[in-house]
């Protein structure tokens, strides 16, 4: 009998596992449908030995202090700060969009915060109530920037148009008045130094928990014996789709290897306006390892396949929270994760969420005594 199954071996089910195994001496299976475990931040030496993330480009940054000590009892750090240029016109240019951008595609000399503040002010239009992805953009930046940097790259990721989707999908993307080109300003900007898998290998590695992969929930829920459910899949999913299913937007990924050591000047480069990907990312800018290949993986947006980011309209907020009625009326389960409560969430923030319930638990099942 074990104390807890735990369905998903990602950031939310390996945190738990570790720590209910080691602070409370609980007994836990883990499963995941998948051949791995690290769950979307799985990343593994290729056919050359170039290391490189399967799932996408995974950039850790946080502002918590708590969530970067816990990590770092699992792994040694590399700091790497994120850069992202845009393809716009035929120029490389950064974004977020900052002076340097606008300088170099408007062949501007623009050297204070407040002469870019009055450049962007003498394009913004204003927009009477900010409501959707475009309103938020042209009414800071102006159409022409909306245009260049925003509208070409919305439709490609979201496949609809940046004026149909919730205002929450831009606010992400600020712009910057200062020659700053880093992509995030977290306080805590690093790559684990052997990569994410070492990290969740260590952390996994305690002799109360044990790993089933290959291994799907509604294959072994009837037969394995446990007593608490920790659930980090698809929340509909659980529920047997009963209300519907709710709305992803999914990815595919071409992952290819070059004979040469360089291939772009940055991590990542967006294409907003040309190509049918979206981004193009070069591995070695992120880890640091140094070898005569490259590897890079091309991004294309897609409808359907494995769930990657929940659609944010309206209508299926509304769709979420009656599977969130159901997850809440449960008893002994507990939904933890990105799938699980239908959010978008970085990786930083789905450690916050586990460590948050691993003291919910606590609270309400005092433990056994911890190894
Ligand atoms: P997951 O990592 O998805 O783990 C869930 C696991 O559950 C999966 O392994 C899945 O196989 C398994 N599972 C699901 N259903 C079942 C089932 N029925 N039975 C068995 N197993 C099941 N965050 C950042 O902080 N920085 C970034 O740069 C970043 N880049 C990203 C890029 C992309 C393309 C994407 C899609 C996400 C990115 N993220 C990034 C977000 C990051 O991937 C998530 O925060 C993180 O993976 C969430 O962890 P999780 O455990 O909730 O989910």
């Amino acid at each position: 009998m074990f104390d807890w199954l735990i369905v998903g071996a990602g950031f939310a089910g390996s945190v738990l596992a570790e720590r209910l195994a080691t602070q409370r001496g609980d007994k836990v299976l883990v499963i995941d449908k998948r051949n791995h475990i690290a769950g979307n931040a799985y990343d593994r030496h290729d056919a050359a030995g170039v290391l490189m993330h399967q799932y996408g480009p995974h950039i850790f940054h946080t502002n918590s202090e708590a969530v970067f000590e816990y990590l770092s009892t699992f792994t040694e750090w590399r700091p790497y700060e994120h850069r992202v240029l845009a393809q716009v016109d035929g120029q490389l240019l950064p974004v977020p969009i900052n002076r340097t951008t606008i300088n170099k595609l408007y062949g501007l000399h623009l050297s204070s915060d407040e002469q870019v503040e009055a450049f962007l002010a003498t394009q913004a239009e204003p927009v009477q109530e900010i409501r959707t992805s475009e309103d938020v953009v042209v009414s800071r930046v102006g159409r022409e920037l909306y245009e260049k940097f925003f509208r070409g790259y919305t439709r490609k990721q979201w496949g609809v148009d940046p004026s149909e989707l919730d205002k929450s999908v831009t606010a992400r993307v600020p712009t910057r008045t200062s020659e700053d080109d880093r992509y995030f300003t977290d306080r805590f900007q690093y790559m684990p130094a052997q990569g994410y898998t070492r990290m969740f290998e260590r952390m996994l590695n305690h002799a109360n928990i044990k790993i089933m992969l290959n291994t799907r929930f509604e294959e072994v829920r009837n037969f394995i014996p446990f007593r608490r459910l920790i659930f980090t899949g698809p929340v509909d999913e659980f529920f047997g789709f009963r209300h519907g299913h709710l709305p992803y937007r999914s990815l595919r990924f071409k992952h290819v290897t070059l004979d040469k050591p360089w291939h772009q000047p940055v991590g990542v480069v967006n294409y907003p306006q040309t190509e049918d990907y979206t981004r193009v990312t070069e591995y070695k800018h992120l880890t640091g390892q140094e070898h005569q290949k490259t590897t890079l993986t091309y991004e294309y947006s897609a409808s359907d396949g494995e769930p990657y980011y929940p659609v944010p309209r309206p209508e299926n907020a509304i769709l979420y929270q009656k599977y969130e009625a159901l997850a809440d009326a449960e008893e002994n389960v507990w939904f933890v994760g990105r799938l699980a409560t239908y959010r978008y969430y970085n990786m930083d923030q789905v450690v916050g969420q586990a460590l948050a319930t691993f003291r919910r638990i606590e609270a309400a099942f005092p433990a056994k005594g911890g190894t």
